[in-house]
């Protein structure tokens, strides 16, 4: 028997539909992302699909007192560095993923309530968080877990406007916003689309002018925007980026088995030696460190799975890249390599469990 996700979580999906995340019924049980083609899992309770497991929705708890929050997958751009590989262009992933807010914000209370006092929620994830179209009910339900201290969000910035600023300046401490380049044809590039360059410059000064705090990520990708780098510091200073938190965060491109590969990579010395050039010449911290963020070790929520298990379960939905599909084991969501089809058993092994994201490979 074939489990699908019941087709009335697709018609509420559908009812409260923005403009921005667009989706349609390709056929009556397949729903398609208009921003980046894919077919697109609606995961709520009723699914059963659990939100501890996977890297690219639901959450991330990484042994601090920061949780990752991903209630979205797909980008609408296709950067030439993608560590995800994403955006229209993508060659590996098959699948998106949108998650109920509710669903989320319930099951974010729970690790909350184990990790204590002074959590920093991050939304963040493998595409673009903006195209969220529950933003609103997200934010405003992790806004009343009284451990959740902080919500920070980290944003591409191409789809916000004065109006979604206000709506976020009511929830958000931090925005982390990444511009590449401030020269509208390197920025294109690097974008791997026509980027609106002037609209982001706009979003990045109304966001510094808000209550929010704003820090500028760019990544360095060397060859194509070595000479930006000092632009960007600039401007983020000029626009009075970083409050509370540092104003900066520049990033080195580093190539990721899954991600897209570009031929130049920067070693991490000369990388670490630019930016301590930087700090002096400008006197601002561009070596940043966990603790710049209010980030400390906390005990991890309880594993239930160990690397080198085996276990036998049905395949409930589309995994996010080729070859993959989801199983669930413990109450987590497992990745399961498999040549099998959604709705039949598989039998597996968990080849890597860490930082609670599973993958298996089919026996
Ligand atoms: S904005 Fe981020 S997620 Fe989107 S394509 Fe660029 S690097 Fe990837």
């Amino acid at each position: 028997m074939e489990v699908r996700i019941p087709i009335q979580h697709y018609r509420k999906l559908v009812r409260r539909h923005s403009k921005e995340y667009i989706i349609s019924f390709a056929e009556p049980r397949r729903v398609i992302s208009h921003v980046t083609g894919r077919n697109l899992v609606f995961v709520t309770r009723e699914s059963g699909i659990p939100l501890l497991g996977h890297a690219a929705f639901g959450l991330i708890d990484r042994g601090t007192n920061l949780i990752q929050v991903r209630c979205v997958t797909g980008c609408n751009l296709n950067c030439i560095f993608c560590s995800v590989d994403e955006g229209r262009r993508s060659k590996t992933r098959a699948t998106d993923y949108i998650v109920e807010p509710e669903y989320l914000v319930e099951k974010l209370r729970e690790v909350a309530e184990f990790k204590g006092m002074g959590v920093e929620a991050h939304i963040d994830g493998q595409g673009e968080p903006t195209l969220y179209p529950y933003m609103e009910e997200l934010l405003e339900g992790i806004s009343k877990i009284k451990q959740v201290s902080v919500i920070s969000m980290q944003t591409n910035g191409t789809l916000l406007d004065e109006e979604r600023i206000n709506m976020l300046e009511k929830y958000v401490t931090r925005i982390n916003l990444s511009i590449n380049a401030l020269d509208e044809r390197k920025a294109s590039r690097l974008a791997g689309i026509k980027y609106p360059l002037q609209k982001v410059i706009e979003v990045a000064k109304m966001i510094a002018e808000s209550k929010m705090d704003l820090l500028i990520a760019p990544v360095w990708v060397p060859g194509y925007n070595d000479d930006e780098m000092e632009r960007i510091i600039q401007f983020a200073l000029e626009i009075g980026a970083g409050k509370r938190y540092p104003p900066l965060g520049i990033q080195k491109y580093i190539p990721y088995r899954y991600g897209r590969k570009l031929k130049k990579v920067m070693n991490f010395r000369e990388f670490y030696s630019r930016l301590a050039k930087w700090e002096e010449e400008y006197g601002v911290k561009l070596i940043l460190t966990p603790e710049d963020f209010g980030m400390e070790k906390r005990p991890r929520i309880p594993q239930p799975i160990r690397k080198g298990e085996r276990f036998k379960a049905r395949l409930i939905a589309e995994g996010r890249m080729y070859g993959e599909k989801l199983a669930i084991v413990r109450d987590r969501v497992v990745t399961v390599r498999s040549r099998k089809r959604v709705g039949e058993f598989a039998a597996f092994e968990i080849v890597r469990a860490h930082d609670g994201i599973f993958l298996a490979e089919e026996l």
